[in-house]
């Protein structure tokens, strides 16, 4: 089969004016982050947020054209919010729909803060390496791993941020204890909270706990654009990403627009027999983030009474899966309730409880993560990420 050529994509889109500017979304600029592998094509449509809802015939249109070209198996086009200001919802700028950013990545100059991988796409200014952790579904102890791999980072002598990217359910507050909200010293930029040496943002912080959180796909890009960019996040080591679960279009525009050097997968081991991780693996894959393995989570049983181990999930699939599916395995954490109590009680395991195994797993897991990202030891020169 032709390979389908980004020249082939644009020529298509070219034919698909929109409405109320009358040229093309090309000549417009407004596609970005167009990704093509194999058959599979993905883009975003960058559009002002008012005009969000109103467009999604157009976003139809786009696919629809590109669908049309010889070798094309699927399309995903995306809406996805322009620019309009640095704003914070919660802080005056979240008024039912305008989150305000889209982050551009077309055209954006490169990486500034050094090496991030993620093919072009703006940088975040003095951090070096971000890492995402996804799972295919929610409930698989995503947060409790991206809060205990930060931890294990920084254990390990890394400067470490940890971006709660999961709107839905932001858990950080709560599992590396931090309360009350974070300023701003100059009006524009928001500084990040900060316990146990990590740097944390999340929209907890912004957005009181009870509050029913209804994002539309444009602002959920918004907002994490903002958290990631609008944030003083100062000279990082890794920013750990804390991925909305599942697999939906929030979480493709994220691994589009986020200048990832890669993602690391969490799974339990029934997880991985149903096929949701694979959905998150394939995800990444599509938009060219790398795969840095899968950590199989609440592997086995640990009886808090006796010690004794129980496979209660049939152990072991997910390095076997893992394997088939040509990914690394990263480690396997058991469901063990000193887990649950302690990143549940604000003070997650790495931290709370350094000698235990547990924390050793989560060490071990950063030092392979930090390996691959290729960022070297710490404050060594830059090193260039090639993808
Ligand atoms: P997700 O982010 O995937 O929704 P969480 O990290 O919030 O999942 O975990 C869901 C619940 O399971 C939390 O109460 C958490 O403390 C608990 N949990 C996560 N991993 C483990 C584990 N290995 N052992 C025991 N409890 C765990």
């Amino acid at each position: 089969m032709a390979e389908v050529t980004e020249a082939q994509v644009l020529d298509a889109l070219r034919t698909v004016k929109d409405p109320d500017r009358g040229n093309d979304i090309v000549s417009l600029g407004m596609i970005s982050g167009l990704a093509i592998k194999g058959g599979n094509v993905g883009f975003s449509i960058e559009v002002d947020p008012k005009r969000g809802p109103a467009l999604e015939p157009l976003r139809q249109a786009a696919e629809k054209a590109v669908d049309s070209i010889r070798g094309v198996t699927s399309v995903t086009a995306i809406l996805t919010a322009h620019r309009a200001g640095p704003q914070m919802p919660g802080r005056g700028g979240h008024d039912g729909g305008h989150g305000g950013h889209g982050g551009h990545s077309h055209g954006a100059a490169p990486a500034q803060g050094g090496p991030q991988g993620g093919g072009g796409k703006a940088g975040v200014p003095g951090v070096r390496a971000i890492v995402a952790v996804a799972s295919g579904k929610g409930g698989v102890g995503k947060s409790t791993t991206a809060a205990n791999l930060a931890l294990a980072l920084a254990a390990n002598g890394q400067r470490v941020g940890l971006l709660d990217a999961d709107i839905y359910g932001p858990s950080m507050p709560r599992m590396m204890g931090i309360t009350g909200k974070p300023n701003s010293r100059d009006g524009k930029t928001l500084e990040p909270m900060e316990n146990y040496g990590i740097k944390v943002m999340s929209m907890g912080f912004l957005v009181a706990e009870d509050t029913p959180m209804i994002w539309r796909g444009p602002m959920v890009m918004s907002a994490i654009q903002q958290m990631l960019r609008d944030v003083a996040w100062g000279e990082l080591d890794v920013l750990v990403v804390d991925m909305p679960p599942g697999t939906g279009d929030a979480q493709l525009t994220m691994a589009q627009n986020v200048p990832l050097a890669g993602a690391v997968i969490v799974s339990t081991p029934q997880d991985i027999a149903l096929l949701d991780a694979r959905k998150g693996l394939n995800m990444f894959r599509r938009v060219d983030v790398p795969v840095l393995g899968i950590v199989e989570n609440m592997s086995y049983f640990c009886c808090p009474n006796c010690g004794h181990r129980s496979d209660i999930f049939s152990h072991g699939g997910a390095r076997a899966e893992a394997e088939k599916l040509g990914v690394d395995f990263l480690g396997e954490v058991p469901l063990d309730i000193a887990i649950r109590e302690t990143s549940d009680g604000g003070t997650p395991i790495v931290m709370a409880r350094p000698d235990s195994e547990h924390a050793k797993v989560y060490r071990q897991i950063a030092s392979t993560v930090w390996a691959k990202i290729g960022a070297g030891p710490r404050r060594a020169g830059p090193k260039i990420v090639i993808e």
